[in-house]
Order: C-alpha cells, then sequence, then structure tokens
C-alpha cells in the first residue's frame, strides 16, 4: 500500500520519505537541542538530557541508537 502521508502529522508529501520536511526540521532542531547539551555535560543519561531539553526520552534514546549521539553514557558503566 503507498502512502504519501507524514508518519508524524499527516500532512502529504514525497512518498519516499518517512516524515515530512516540517517534521524533519524539528527532529533536526531537537537534535541539535540535545547534541549541545550533550556537548555541555558530556556524562549526561537520557532522562537528564529530557529533562533539560524537553525532548522525550524515547526520541533521545533513537539518536543514541541510529549512532547520532555517542558521546551519551546509557547507564552501562555507572554501577
Ligand atoms: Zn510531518
Amino acid at each position: 500500500m503507498m502512502t504519501d502521508a507524514c508518519l508524524k502529522c499527516g500532512s502529504p508529501m514525497n512518498p519516499k520519505e518517512l516524515i515530512c520536511s516540517v517534521c524533519g526540521q524539528n527532529d533536526r532542531e531537537e537534535y541539535q537541542l540535545i547534541r549541545n547539551y550533550v556537548r555541555s555535560y558530556p556524562n549526561s543519561n537520557a532522562m537528564q538530557i529530557a529533562n533539560a531539553t524537553g525532548v522525550s526520552v524515547s526520541k533521545i534514546l533513537r539518536f543514541i541508537r541510529d549512532g547520532s549521539l555517542t558521546v551519551v553514557d546509557q547507564d552501562t558503566h555507572r554501577r
């Protein structure tokens, strides 16, 4: 089934993309926020970043999984 609506906002768009350019722009801005925060506080975990930036934890974890963010401590060597 062909879909040409944005997964996030439902706006019509290029069927080759998952989200429209507006949502893509929002994602980029949130990514910039996160990256700036992580640069200032390199040992933050996703929860702290979410509280500080207002971006949802799941989205931050997605950025980390994508490899866009690699400096984040995911609590793996906390204990
Ligand atoms: Zn959209």
